[in-house]
C-alpha cells in the first residue's frame, strides 16, 4: 500500500516488518522513544494524527534520507504559502526553529 502512495521503499519495508495492523502502536511507539536532530527535525510524525505532519508515513529511521526529501518539499509549499489561511494547519513548521 505504502508503494501505492509514494512512500520510500525503506519505510515500506519497515512496515512491513512490524506489521500493517500494528502501525498506530508502532507510530505511537516511535515518536515516544525517537529523537529527531537538526535538518531531520521535519520528519517527526508527531502531526500526523492531527495532520500537521510533513510526512504522511512513518519513516524507518530519525535519519531516513527519502523522507527527508519529501518533508522538506512539502515545507517549502508550506514556505510559499505561510500567510494563506487554508495553510494555517502546518504554522508549527514555519514559526519553529528548525535548522
Ligand atoms: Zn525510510
Amino acid at each position: 500500500m505504502g508503494h501505492l502512495l509514494g512512500y520510500p521503499i525503506c519505510c515500506c519495508q519497515k512496515i512491513a516488518v512490524v506489521g500493517e495492523m500494528y502501525i498506530d502502536e508502532w507510530e505511537a511507539l516511535f515518536v515516544k522513544k525517537t529523537h529527531f536532530e537538526g535538518r531531520y527535525k521535519i520528519i517527526n510524525p508527531k502531526g500526523y494524527r492531527e495532520g500537521y505532519s510533513l510526512i504522511s508515513h512513518i519513516p524507518c529511521s530519525p535519519n531516513c534520507e527519502p523522507s527527508l526529501n519529501i518533508a522538506q518539499k512539502a515545507l517549502s509549499i508550506i514556505m510559499l504559502n505561510k500567510y494563506n489561511k487554508y495553510f494555517d494547519k502546518w504554522n508549527y513548521w514555519t514559526n519553529a526553529a528548525i535548522d
